[in-house]
C-alpha cells in the first residue's frame, strides 16, 4: 500500500539506500520535506529577500509581511489568536533555553522546586539543572512505572506550593507517551506554579490547543513538522512574556536606545534580536498549511494504522523487546526496542543495508536509559508520508538481523 502523501515528498521518491527504496523511520529526529515547503523556500529567495523591520522599501515591507503572516499562522495552528505570544525561535532548544534564561532566573529563589520527569529530552533537562544549580533550588523528577506510564498520583504526590515550574514533554521522545497535559497544568496551577511544554514531539503530530491545555510555554520545532531546521516557535503567555527580560541584545528589538539607557519594542519583537529567520517562518508557515490541508484527522489515521501494524508485527518477533506502552491508544508512533543480544547500533547499520533507517543510541535522554536499565536503544517512528510497505521493509530486516549475525533467528 502507498498512501497518498508520500509522492508530495521528493526525496522520499527519489532518493535510493543500498540500492534499494528508502524507508525513512527517523521523523522523530527531522521530518522530510513536501514540496510545498520547498518551493514556499525558493520563493522567499526568488521573490522576497531583504531584512525584514528595516527598510522603508516595498521590498523590506513584503518580507516584514511574509514573517508577520507566519506568526499569525502559528499562534492559529496551535489554538492561541494572538500572534504577540508567539516568539520565534531556532528550535525547541533555543525556547525552552530562553524560559529557563529569562523567566525561570526571576521566577526561581533558593529552595524552590522545578518538577521535570525522567523521561525529558535533555534540552527539557539542562537548561532545568542549570537554573536549579544556579539559583540553590531543587529539580525534583517523576518516573512513572517501568513503562515510563506517569500516573496522576504521581504528579499530585510531587506538586506543592515549593513548585515553581513543572516542565514536561508532551510526547516522550523515546517512549513515545503521552502525558495528560491537562490534567498536570491545572494541578500546577493550583499551586501557582507555571507550566512550560515541550511540544517538540507532539505538535507535529496531534491537535494542539494551548488554551485547552492551559500550558504557560509551549516549546516546538519546525524542523520536525515538515518546515526547515533553524526556525521553532516559543509560546508564552502574554502577561509573562511582557514581563520577561531579552535574552538576546542586539538589532530589531529597541525602541531607542541611549550610551547607558534601552528602551525595548514590546513582545515578542524585543525576543528576537538579530536577523530574523524569513526563509524559516516562510517554509513554517507552508508546512503548516500542507499539515492543514491534510487534516488532524487523517493524520492520527494514518499514523495510528502504522503503530497498530508495526506493534503487531514486533511483537510476533521473540528477541525483540519493545519500550514503553504495549497499547497502541497510549502512544504516538515512536517505537523503541531492542534486539536481545545485539547492539543497537549494529542493528541500526544492519537495517540501512536494506534500506531502512532507523535511530540508536541515547537519543538525548540518558536519565530515562537509566531508567529503563539499558544504555541505548534502537528507535522507529512514523509520519503521515510512511506506509504499512515501509513497515513490513523495516520488520522483514529487523526479523533477519540475529541471523546475519550468526545467531540463528
Ligand atoms: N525535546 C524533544 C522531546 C525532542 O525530541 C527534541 C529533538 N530531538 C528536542 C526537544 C530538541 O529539539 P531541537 O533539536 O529541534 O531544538
Amino acid at each position: 500500500m502507498d498512501n497518498n502523501y508520500r509522492k508530495d515528498f521528493p526525496l522520499l521518491l527519489t532518493r535510493e539506500e543500498k540500492g534499494r527504496r528508502l524507508v525513512y523511520l527517523d521523523s522523530a529526529a527531522t521530518s522530510q520535506k513536501p514540496l510545498s515547503v520547498i518551493k514556499a523556500i525558493e520563493g522567499y529567495y526568488r521573490n522576497y529577500t531583504a531584512n525584514p523591520h528595516r527598510g522603508a522599501y516595498t521590498l523590506s515591507e513584503d518580507a516584514t509581511g511574509l514573517y508577520e503572516k507566519a506568526r499569525e499562522k502559528a499562534a492559529h495552528f496551535i489554538g492561541c489568536n494572538n500572534p504577540q505570544e508567539i516568539v520565534f525561535t531556532a528550535g525547541t532548544t533555543e525556547a525552552i533555553n530562553m524560559v529557563a534564561l529569562s523567566y525561570g532566573r526571576a521566577a526561581v529563589k533558593e529552595g524552590d522546586e522545578i518538577l521535570i520527569t525522567v523521561a525529558e529530552h535533555h534540552s527539557n533537562l539542562l537548561p532545568w539543572q542549570r537554573l536549579a544549580k544556579e539559583k540553590k533550588a531543587v529539580l525534583r523528577y517523576v518516573y512513572g512505572d517501568e513503562q515510563g506510564q506517569i500516573s496522576l498520583g504521581e504528579w499530585e504526590e510531587k506538586i506543592n506550593s515549593r513548585t515553581k515550574i513543572v516542565a514536561l514533554g508532551h510526547i516522550s521522545n523515546v517512549l513515545g507517551g503521552i502525558n495528560p497535559v491537562e490534567e498536570i497544568s491545572r494541578m500546577a496551577h493550583r499551586h501557582g506554579a507555571v507550566v512550560v511544554l515541550d511540544g517538540a514531539q507532539s505538535v507535529p503530530h496531534i491537535k494542539i490547543n494551548v488554551k485547552e491545555l492551559d500550558v504557560d510555554f509551549l516549546a516546538f520545532s519546525g524542523h520536525k513538522m515538515l518546515a526547515p531546521a533553524g526556525i521553532g516557535v516559543l509560546y508564552a503567555r502574554k502577561g509573562l512574556l511582557d514581563s520577561m527580560e531579552p535574552l538576546m541584545l542586539g538589532g530589531g528589538i529597541v525602541e531607542e536606545v541611549g550610551e547607558q539607557s534601552v528602551v525595548f519594542m514590546d513582545a515578542p519583537w524585543k525576543m528576537e534580536a538579530g536577523t530574523p529567520n524569513v526563509e524559516g517562518a516562510a517554509g513554517l508557515a507552508a508546512a503548516i498549511d500542507y499539515l492543514n490541508q491534510v487534516g488532524w484527522t487523517n493524520i492520527h489515521n494514518i499514523e495510528k494504522q502504522l503503530l497498530e501494524y508495526a506493534l503487531e508485527r514486533l511483537n510476533g518477533l521473540n528477541e525483540v523487546e519493545v519500550y514503553g506502552s504495549k497499547h497502541p491508544e497510549n502512544r504516538a508512533g515512536i517505537l523503541a526496542f531492542n534486539v536481545k543480544d545485539v547492539h543497537p547500533h549494529d542493528v541500526a547499520s544492519i537495517l540501512n543495508s536494506y534500506g531502512v533507517a532507523i535511530r540508536a543510541g541515547h537519543h538525548c535522554a540518558q536519565p530515562l536509559m537509566k531508567h529503563l536499565g539499558v544504555s541505548s536503544t534502537c528507535r522507529a517512528s512514523f509520519y503521515l508520508y510512511n506506509t504499512l510497505e515501509d513497515v513490513d521493509i523495516f520488520i522483514d530486516a529487523l526479523s533477519k538481523v540475529r541471523e546475519v549475525l550468526g545467531y540463528g533467528t
